[in-house]
């Protein structure tokens, strides 16, 4: 089974990519305009629920019990969704989810008459984890983003940047840019209304014209067989109901047990994510009804190094993201870098911890360092993830694995902290570095500050201020003043 998720593989690593978007003026004051916007509104609608932390206790409650259950319900799921009229596929790998997805969208073209086949899409991270548009062109299958932000993405031949808003760093001016280019026309304004005017017009004749449909989920329901959707725009409506074949691809975590735990998701997923009350389209539906939306309705539930995940509790915390992307818009990390930083379709604090646990760490491993831990991603995640603790303990498995290799264990770093742990072991040894610090310190000082440390330290002070070391230590100054004093003691520090 190989794991793959969206482009990871080709990525360079997150300081790389940080530190050639941190050039990119405009794209970063797009993200912290955008975030900015959205925070607020959240932070608006948050304060009107008296219950909220309740319902972020609750749940988590839900989702820590379906995952440890996790096979029952995806039976149950199975069972319900085949009774109501749908059929359900088990990918464990995104290659097989490609190929099922492909057979079922070549059989419908053959029911349908049409000799080049072409989907549309409503939103779903999940067929961009997979790589499914790639997958679906290779095959001579066109793919149709209907999303306005997804779409924007795929006329601009761009990547996501965020988990719910993917066009996040691209400006009005540049959405009508996009929009002149790919859309045939002459004339168009700068307002939102213009803009959303003719995206509807162009995607109208899709939505009447292509007959298979392909969606995300955010929820399925295993008591019922139901599969949710929530969105914006309508266009997702559109999409479930419109087109002769449905097939909907599902991260298996996406499961809960009961209609009824709606009533919790619904209430948080939209303040989260845009700030809403509610969203304005919530869809959900069951198998299929006789001449009413789509005749043939399948699920294709996604492993895709999940179940790998299940393992161990503080990594199977991850899989209660409900992807509302409240933590992307208040990580200081993500505001000032952007999505694309992290080189996988899933950014920001959910994407620091997520990538690296479903590629295996192979790819991605600069990820769990790309956060100050300052803690903001946990105090606004609607499903309480842990993302600090997480991110803790996934560098502490890299180290780990490094241990395990010579290199690793020579690396600069790790030669580096066995010294330090010495030195903190022995106090006095500790004093003697720090003296010997001090006067080493003059070559790099400049104004109280330390210039350009070589080697390793070199990160410390190429983007921020490190101060250099007083003239005397606490301990020292601490026995000077005592002694001084005449009160006989040396304080602190004795040994
Ligand atoms: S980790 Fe929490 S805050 Fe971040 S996207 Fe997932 S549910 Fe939302």
């Amino acid at each position: 089974m190989s794991v793959r998720v969206g482009h990871t593989a080709e990525k360079p690593a997150f300081p790389i990519l940080a530190h050639e978007l941190l050039q990119d003026d405009q794209t970063r004051r797009n993200v912290r305009h955008a975030t900015n916007v959205i925070r607020n509104k959240r932070a608006l609608r948050v304060e009107e629920m008296p219950d909220w932390q309740d319902l972020r206790t609750s749940a988590h409650a839900i989702k820590t019990h379906t995952l440890l259950h996790l096979p029952h319900y995806l039976e149950e799921f199975e069972r319900n969704c085949i009774r109501a009229g749908g059929q359900v596929h088990w990918a464990r790998d995104a290659d097989e989810a490609n190929t099922i997805a492909i057979r079922l969208i070549r059989k419908a073209a053959e029911r349908l008459a049409v000799e080049h086949p072409e989907v549309i899409k409503v939103k779903t991270m999940t067929s961009d984890e997979i790589g499914m548009n790639r997958a679906l062109e290779r095959e001579g299958i066109t793919p149709w983003e209907t999303d306005l932000a997804d779409m924007i993405v795929q006329m601009g031949k761009d990547e996501p940047s965020h988990i719910v808003v993917p066009a996040l760093h691209k400006n009005r001016h540049q959405v009508r840019e996009l929009f002149l280019q790919n859309m045939g026309l002459t004339e168009l304004g700068t307002e939102a209304e213009d803009l959303t005017g003719a995206a509807r017009h162009y995607l109208r004749k899709k939505f009447l014209e292509v007959g298979i449909g392909i969606s995300g989920a955010n929820f399925a329901i295993a008591e019922t067989g139901s599969v949710c959707v929530v969105e914006s725009e309508g266009n997702g409506r559109m999409c479930v109901t419109m087109p002769k074949t449905l097939i909907t691809l599902i991260g298996i975590e996406k499961v809960i047990p009961k209609f009824d735990d709606l009533e919790v998701f619904l209430q948080l997923l939209p303040r989260s994510a845009t700030g809403e009350r509610m969203n304005p389209y919530n869809s959900i539906w069951t198998g299929v009804t006789p001449a009413d939306g789509p005749q043939e309705f399948h699920v294709i539930l996604l492993d895709n190094g999940r179940t790998r995940m299940m393992a161990n509790v503080r990594e199977r915390e991850t899989l209660n993201c409900i992807r509302c992307g409240a933590c992307l818009n208040q990580c200081p990390v993500y505001r000032e870098t952007g999505g694309h930083a992290y080189g996988s379709i899933y950014s920001g604090p959910i994407g620091a911890i997520l990538s690296p646990q479903l590629n295996g760490m192979k790819y991605s491993r600069s990820l769990p360092y790309a956060s100050s831990l300052c803690g903001a991603c946990y105090e606004v995640c609607p499903v309480k993830i842990n993302i600090p603790e997480t991110l803790i303990h996934l560098r502490g498995k890299i180290v780990a694995q490094d241990q395990n290799t010579l290199s690793g264990k020579l690396s600069q770093e790790s030669m580096g902290m066995k010294m330090a742990a010495h030195l903190f072991e022995h106090p006095k040894q500790y004093e003697a570095a720090q003296r010997l610090a001090r006067t080493g310190q003059g070559l790099f000082e400049k104004d109280g500050k330390l210039v350009n440390l070589p080697g390793m330290a070199a990160g410390w002070t190429q983007y921020r201020d490190l101060r250099a070391l007083p003239k005397q230590s606490f301990r020292e100054w601490w026995k000077r003043s005592h002694t001084d004093r005449g009160d006989g003691s040396s304080g602190v520090g004795d040994e």
